[in-house]
């Protein structure tokens, strides 16, 4: 009787449990991560961007004039509208000067909030990962957009540009992305910093917004300022006034960061900690409201885009499944190479697909 009242005791607390208490427990992003569909509510950012969420997201739509999204499992195509428009005007800006479409990589989940894999941030729907790697001239399938591997620009084994796959349209792709307004800074691998420092030459204000960091080199990555109607975003710093080509500021990448590691003799007593996962309370309040609100219907939260007349390949999507997320290729890995499915325009930087490597973080 008493293990019966146990049993009962036990079930009730687990029914009857607040869900307050059930979501303090839940690392924010299984619950997030677990989001199909946006919140409806007025687009709004709460947090930072690597501490919030959002509401009201849109997704870009799986193709565009100029654009196809890639790694649609992951379900990252939402964003906040601005920037999703963002990256709309960017196909077009880049396709006249010689890109011939964007490849779009993760932008955020429906809701915002930390990501089941990778990332850090992403979560408030003003980041967007672009691949450096073109579209090819034929829409990809589902699968291919899952198995595609996006191509680095770097020399293999150095931390430098490799000369023969950099085009004027690369610099063309970074520059139209640097200056649009409301995008405040482009993160890209520091050896792309340094070929652009070395290369672009009269006006070269909207280098300071190319920010060198780890990683990407496969794909570069924007990132918007506070939108209005988001008094509950956080700004982060402005980028510095200087270019970051005369300052000397690359030379700690390649003097220190790229540096051979000298070899320890003694071995480390502690083991880094790896880092707390965030919980709903480590975020902004508004993002409960954000978790429990009703779903806005995939067709309504989809960007309309300018060109209405465009008519996009079907694709089915299958439900939305978070092992799918687990178990997805980082854009880096080994697969299909982009040159292999095109038609052969010519316009695919040749080589060999690369090693993958860790994916960035920041
Ligand atoms: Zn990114």
């Amino acid at each position: 009787m008493a293990n019966i009242s146990k049993i009962l005791c036990a079930t009730l607390a687990i029914t009857f449990l607040p869900v307050e208490f059930v979501n303090a427990q839940t690392p924010a992003k299984k619950l997030f991560g677990n989001k199909p569909l946006p919140a409806k509510l007025q687009p709004a950012v709460h947090g930072f961007y690597t501490k919030g969420c959002i509401a009201g997201a849109v997704a870009i739509p799986i193709d565009g004039p100029n654009w196809q999204a890639m790694r649609l499992s992951r379900n990252r195509r939402w964003g906040h509208p601005h920037l999703i428009s963002e990256v709309e005007k960017l196909s077009y800006k880049a396709k006249k000067d010689g890109w011939n479409g964007l490849l779009v990589g993760d932008i955020s989940q429906p809701r915002g909030g930390p990501m089941l894999t990778g990332h850090r941030s992403h979560q408030i729907g003003l980041d967007a990962d672009i691949w450096l790697t073109q579209m090819p001239n034929k829409r990809m399938t589902y699968n291919e957009r899952e198995n595609t591997s996006a191509i680095s620009v770097l020399k293999k084994g150095t931390n430098v540009v490799d000369k023969s796959r950099w085009t004027r349209a690369h610099t063309m792709l970074l520059y139209h992305a640097a200056t649009s307004p409301g995008i405040e800074r482009v993160l890209v691998h520091p050896g792309i910093k340094k070929q652009l420092c070395e290369t672009v030459k009269g006006n070269r204000q909207w280098l300071s917004k190319i920010r060198p960091t780890w990683g990407h080199h496969y794909h570069f990555h924007i990132r918007m300022g506070c939108p209005p109607g988001s008094p509950d975003c956080k700004k982060q710093g402005a980028t510095p006034k200087s270019n970051g080509c005369d300052d000397g500021s690359l030379d700690w990448w390649y003097n220190v960061a790229f540096a051979p590691k000298k070899k320890s003799t003694t071995k480390p007593t502690t083991k880094p900690k790896p880092r707390r996962e965030l919980g709903v309370r480590d975020l902004p309040q508004a993002c409960q409201g954000v978790l429990s609100a009703r779903s806005a219907s995939l067709e309504v939260a989809t960007h309309k885009p300018i060109a209405a007349a465009f008519v996009a390949p079907k694709i089915k999507l299958p439900r939305f499944s978070a092992s799918a997320v687990l178990n997805g290729k980082p854009i880096e890995a080994k697969g299909l190479s982009v040159s292999s499915i095109s038609n052969g325009t010519g316009f695919i930087p040749k080589g060999p697909v690369p090693v993958p490597t860790l994916r960035p973080v920041f």
